[in-house]
């Protein structure tokens, strides 16, 4: 079981220029709120793959790999949910180079895991959190669970009043 990380010490590793170092550290995603409903995310602590490259000066490229599930439920039929997700994500943290290489998650040497890794996944969230890609959702007019009311399930169609008076309408030729 990897170690539990919040925040990482990357200094710590003593790495010099070029060198890298691969490691598995466990991580806590905190629960989304999306839709004013609650996702939580699993399995929790979450095994990831954290690749750290020492590059020049201070810097760091880093890469991180998960995979983590979002539990809560489909945005469409209200059943539980739980779609998996592959993320990994890279950051370059070179202090000094400009503010397009300086990682809002390395601040002194201290990477902050638990916060980066949130965001990543975050980025590779749908829209919509389905209980599979193909949920046909609920029935507009009544309301159930279309995949378990099978394709047969239809309503009489009741004309709409506003075009029954238009048909009452006649042109002069
Ligand atoms: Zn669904
Ligand atoms: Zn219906």
């Amino acid at each position: 079981m990897a170690i539990r990380t919040d925040i990482f010490d990357l200094g710590g590793l003593r790495l010099s220029s070029g060198e890298g170092r691969r490691l598995d550290l466990a991580v806590v995603i905190n629960a989304f709120e999306l839709a004013g409903e609650r996702y939580g995310v699993e399995p929790s602590p979450i095994e990831t793959r954290l690749d750290i490259s020492r590059t020049t000066g201070d810097g760091y490229a880093l890469r991180v790999r998960f995979t983590a599930s979002v539990v809560g439920p489909c945005m469409r039929c209200l059943a539980d949910a739980r779609p998996e997700f592959e993320v990994d994500a890279r950051e370059v943290s070179q202090p000094g180079a400009g503010e397009e290489l300086e990682s809002p998650y390395v601040d002194g040497g201290q990477l902050d895991l638990r916060g980066w890794t949130r965001d990543a996944l975050a980025l590779v969230l749908p829209a919509q959190i389905l209980c599979r890609p193909d949920c046909v959702g609920l029935c507009p007019v009544c309301g159930v669970n279309l995949a378990e009311a099978g394709p047969e399930h239809a309503h009489e169609r009741e004309p709409d009043p506003r075009w029954a008076k238009l048909s009452e309408l006649r042109l002069d030729p």
